[in-house]
């Protein structure tokens, strides 16, 4: 009799379900793994809103799809391989891959062939991305996101092996912070006189829910002065003094002129050095580049989705304080060990653990999916 596998699936906006695919057989190079970590992301809340376009306005720009079985910050357990016939399945490094390795699987399955693959190594700029969990679950063998008992994974796909010493916490964190390759870029411009981020420089991060916390993370951790966090979030702002923010603001206790005063209180009249966008308001975009300095970097990251349109000032804005902008879609796949190893070397000093403040059965993804919406919650994650 034919073994049936559960998930999770988004069958459509506001509609999340649990179906029954049947446990898929392994192409050559494939694996399925058992799921032990699924993060849900910004970008799952807005799918499940039906803000679903993402790549807007390049070839490949894609909406939905649904249904999908979500979840893309993947870490689990290989329970079965296909070692292909010539060789063996090795995971980014080379590291030869069997059966009870655990793994961190990062989201894109890239085609190594178009342009972008083969000028930018370590971005996921590909024309054929295929994205785990944003793949349609209506074709076999459909368990592509993590939001499952089982994910079956593709040749191809970038896979790192982990030690056991890595908690499946850092682990499934290991994607949003390598998300935040934008200010090693940044670093990377601080070769320039007064541009990029310099050691001791003032960050400021709007929204700090979880990408705005490994934003805050990646900055102390880099070499940042002082970092100022904005949220509507109290609980969150809390959160965010125990990874490394020096000042906080809350959205609805402060006007912007206060926000911007402050920040330049703090600056000596300057402004930021460097602000980063992680709230995915548009209208935020404004309010960053205001508070920013002459020279200053504004990081925008918080838009993996379209979200729509804001008015800009190109003179005010962009010219009269000569400010750089480091606009930014996906991760760096060379960023995702790095990053573990980022958070393995300071874990005595922050807990990371701390991080994945709920946990929910992909049975109750949907639940699971609010408490992520909710002012009260850092990194809620599908646990099965
Ligand atoms: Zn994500
Ligand atoms: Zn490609």
């Amino acid at each position: 009799m034919a073994e049936y596998i559960r998930a999770a699936v988004l069958v459509e906006p506001g509609k999340l379900e649990i179906q029954e695919f049947p446990k898929p057989s392994l192409e050559e190079g494939a694996l399925l793994v058992k799921m032990t970590m699924s993060g849900i992301c910004g970008t799952d809340k807005h799918g499940y809103k039906g803000e679903a376009v993402q790549y807007a306005g390049t070839p490949r720009e894609i909406r939905g799809p649904y249904p999908a079985v979500p979840g893309h910050e993947n870490v689990g357990i290989i329970v079965e391989a296909r070692h292909p016939r010539d060789g063996k399945i090795t995971d980014f490094y080379g590291k030869e891959l069997k059966e009870g390795d655990r793994i961190i699987i990062s989201p894109d399955i890239l085609c190594g062939k178009c342009y972008w693959c083969r000028h930018t190594y370590g971005y996921t700029w590909c024309d054929n991305i295929r994205s785990y969990g944003h793949l349609d679950a209506s074709v076999a063998p459909h368990l592509f996101g993590g939001w499952s008992d089982l994910m079956y994974v593709f040749p191809g796909s970038h896979i790192y092996k982990i030690t056991e010493d890595v908690s499946d916490q850092i682990a499934v964190l290991a994607e949003p912070m390598a998300v935040s390759y934008s200010l090693d870029i940044a670093k990377g411009h601080s070769s320039m006189p007064n541009e990029g981020f310099s050691s001791g420089d003032t960050v400021v991060v709007f929204g700090v829910g979880p990408l705005g916390l490994c934003h805050v993370i990646k900055s102390r951790l880099i070499g940042a002065g002082h970092i100022v966090a904005i949220d509507k979030s109290e609980y969150r702002l809390n959160f965010v003094k125990e990874f490394g923010a020096t000042h906080t603001l809350n959205v609805d206790q402060t006007s912007i002129e206060e926000r911007k005063q402050f920040i330049f209180d703090l600056t000596d009249g300057r402004g930021a050095d460097v602000v980063i966008e992680c709230a995915g308001v548009p209208v935020v975009m404004v309010e960053a580049i205001d508070m920013l300095r002459q020279g200053g970097t504004f990081v925008e990251v918080g838009h993996f989705v379209d979200t729509g349109e804001i008015q800009l000032n190109p003179h005010r804005h962009l010219c009269a304080k000569n400010i750089r902008l480091i606009g930014q879609m996906n991760l760096a796949y060379t960023g995702m060990i790095p990053s573990v190893n980022l958070m393995m070397a300071n874990r005595e000093k922050y807990d990371f653990d701390k991080i994945v403040t709920h946990k929910f059965h992909f049975t109750d993804a949907l639940e699971g999916l609010f408490q992520s919406m909710k002012p009260e919650s850092m990194k809620v994650v599908i646990h099965p």
